[in-house]
């Protein structure tokens, strides 16, 4: 078993390091929130009081922060945790970061001899719990084998997307996807509700039709259609609209750098962005709904 740091106990955080721990792994945890790592001190993982504390000694690291300048913040420049970091040592990088950023910690990584993969996940909180998360990893085939029992511990899709950077690409491209499908979800079924539809009979229509998807089967942002989606709990939990918006930022870059069309991955950030103005940000992404109703 191997001895793994992880950094950033956050929705998702928490969760996949959980399951390393009931996996037999020797952890040590750090987060900014004190509760997070003592919910996992209480479990059996070894608290950590800084970061530098948290990597002396390990194998793998894992970090699962917000967003890019969290990532660098935390691993580049002078002081930076990258100078901490054994050479010879694993470093996974589980957070959504624009694919520019993940290639300039893979440069420095690669300069200090550790070997990193950008390996962003998709499946929510509940993929986290449940360890069935999808990876996207970037990255050096050869690490990838020697990570992939940890992924393993955490996950149940394992992808090789490419080289440096490519498991954020993969991941901006299906966050993308993620949030059209949110929208256009949340806009039928506000039609059918105001034409008098029952929400629960549109939502299994549609389902099993040809506009069903992966927001149908698993996500229905209408309260009470899905007693354990997030719109049945007041949107809470599940993944921030705030991310999501972050996500469809990275998409939009990504995009510039290639010249690529995406007039609809456009449309959503704008609209993402019109629910955090409203104050919005903090609940799950399926309470664009409320858009359509209120
Ligand atoms: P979160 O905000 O709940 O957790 C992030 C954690 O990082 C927080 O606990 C915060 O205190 C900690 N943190 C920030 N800076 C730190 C530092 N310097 N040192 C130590 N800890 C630090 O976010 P989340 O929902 O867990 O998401 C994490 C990442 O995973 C994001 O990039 C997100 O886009 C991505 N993601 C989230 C979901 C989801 O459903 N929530 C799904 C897939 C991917």
């Amino acid at each position: 078993m191997s001895k793994i740091a992880f950094i950033g106990l956050g929705h998702m955080g928490l969760p996949m390091a959980r399951n390393l721990l009931k996996a037999g792994h020797d952890l040590k945890v750090y987060d900014l929130v004190q509760a997070a790592v003592d919910e996992l001190a209480a479990e059996g993982a070894k608290p950590a009081r800084d970061a530098r504390e948290a990597v002396n000694g390990a194998q793998v690291v894992i970090t699962m922060l917000p967003a890019s300048r969290h990532v660098e913040g935390l691993l580049l420049g002078d002081g930076g945790l990258l100078e901490s970091i054994a050479t010879g040592s694993l470093l996974l990088e589980c957070s959504t970061i624009a694919p520019e950023s993940a290639r300039k910690v893979h440069a420095a990584a690669k300069a200090r001899g550790i070997e990193l993969l950008d390996a962003p996940v998709s499946g929510g909180t509940a993929g986290a719990a449940a360890g069935t998360l999808t990876f996207m990893v970037g990255g050096e085939a050869g690490a990838l084998e020697k990570a992939r029992p940890i992924f393993q511990s955490m996950g149940k899709n394992i992808f090789h997307a490419g080289p440096d950077g490519a498991g954020q690409v993969a991941k901006v491209c299906n966050n993308q996807l993620l949030a059209v499908q949110m929208i256009g979800t949340a806009e039928s079924m506000a039609l059918g509700v105001a034409n008098g539809l029952d929400p629960a009979i549109l939502a299994e229509i549609m389902r099993q039709s040809s506009g069903g998807n992966w927001v149908l089967e698993r996500y229905n942002p209408w309260p009470g259609v899905m007693p354990n989606a997030p719109a049945s709990k007041e949107y809470d939990g599940g993944f921030m609209a705030e991310l999501m918006a972050k996500d469809l930022g990275l998409a939009q870059e990504t995009a510039q750098s290639s010249l690529s069309s995406t007039p609809m991955g456009a449309l959503a950030l704008q609209i993402y962005r019109l629910l955090l103005k409203q104050g919005k940000g903090k609940k799950d992404f399926s309470v664009v709904q409320k858009l359509f109703v209120e």
